[in-house]
């Protein structure tokens, strides 16, 4: 751990643009489950793809039934200390940014601004009409399944199918956030892979080319990773643990 510890320092203190890439691991010590551990969320439901939701009332009313159930459980989760470090690495001016693959905003509840955070498959704190945009809080969507006995409401404006502002499998990315971590990921000189086991793409693609544009590579995984080969820098320590002398105990 303590030898971790230390290259990670070195590493950071010799990068001018380093850019972290977190995955469900930063925040497993949050609560919040990841996908492909054992007891992850993965053995317990299979997801819905993009199509099923779009095509079938009854998926959506099955994936709002597992939104509000979610928030049941982790919806008091507080940033842990991966997400306090790089709010105060980033602080400091000694990261450049943060590119998530998480959906639970707790990168913005540690104080990560907007501009400097990627949220590459969206953000589950609210929802969107898939047809004509519209934006909706969680509150309006939850007062209305509940009225309803466990029915997914439709558009207000124009009936089209409501969805949690996240991206399923099938679903399209978003293109200006894919294009602001292509930014990010070109021009940075350190890349620090944090909790994702690097297996859903293109969200996986970004260490490599991080690497092929001559940054360096750390990787903080309890599991080995397929990049781990190329990586300047891998540990398997607890995440928390690693990032702990870098988090603002104040
Ligand atoms: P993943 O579950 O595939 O991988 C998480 C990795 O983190 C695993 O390899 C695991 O070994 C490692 N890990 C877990 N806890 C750790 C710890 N404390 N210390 C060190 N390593 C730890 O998750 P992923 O790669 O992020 O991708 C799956 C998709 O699931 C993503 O799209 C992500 O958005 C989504 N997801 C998000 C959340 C969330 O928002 N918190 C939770 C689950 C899944």
């Amino acid at each position: 751990l303590k030898g971790a510890q230390t290259r990670l320092a070195e590493l950071l203190d010799g990068a001018r643009r380093a850019v972290a890439f977190t995955g469900a691991g930063i925040s497993t010590e949050c609560g919040i489950p990841d996908f492909r551990s054992p007891g992850g969320l993965w053995t317990q439901n299979k997801p819905i793809p993009y199509d099923v939701f779009v095509a079938h009332k009854a998926a959506r009313n099955e994936a709002w039934r597992r939104r509000f159930a979610m928030e049941e459980a982790f919806g008091d989760a507080k940033p842990g200390r991966g997400h306090r470090a790089l709010a105060r690495l980033l602080g400091e001016g000694r990261l450049a940014g943060v590119i998530t693959q998480n959906i639970d905003g707790l990168h913005q509840a540690s104080g990560i601004p907007d501009d400097r955070l990627v949220e590459l498959h969206g953000n589950g704190t609210y929802a969107i009409c898939l047809e004509c945009g519209r934006r909706y809080e969680l509150s309006w969507v939850r007062t209305r399944f509940e009225a309803s006995g466990g029915i997914a409401p439709d558009c207000e404006a124009c009936d089209g199918p409501v969805k949690s502002a996240t991206i399923s499998f099938g679903q399209a990315m978003p293109e200006k956030e894919m294009a602001r971590a292509e930014a990010l990921t070109r021009a940075a000189d350190l890349f620090i892979v944090i909790g994702s086991s690097l297996v859903v793409y293109p969200a996986a693609g970004f260490p490599l080319r991080a690497k092929r544009a001559g940054a360096r590579l750390a990787i903080l995984n309890r599991e080995p990773t397929d990049f781990d080969d190329i990586a300047d820098m891998v540990t398997r320590s607890e995440i928390g643990d690693v990032l702990a002398p870098f988090v603002d105990e104040a």
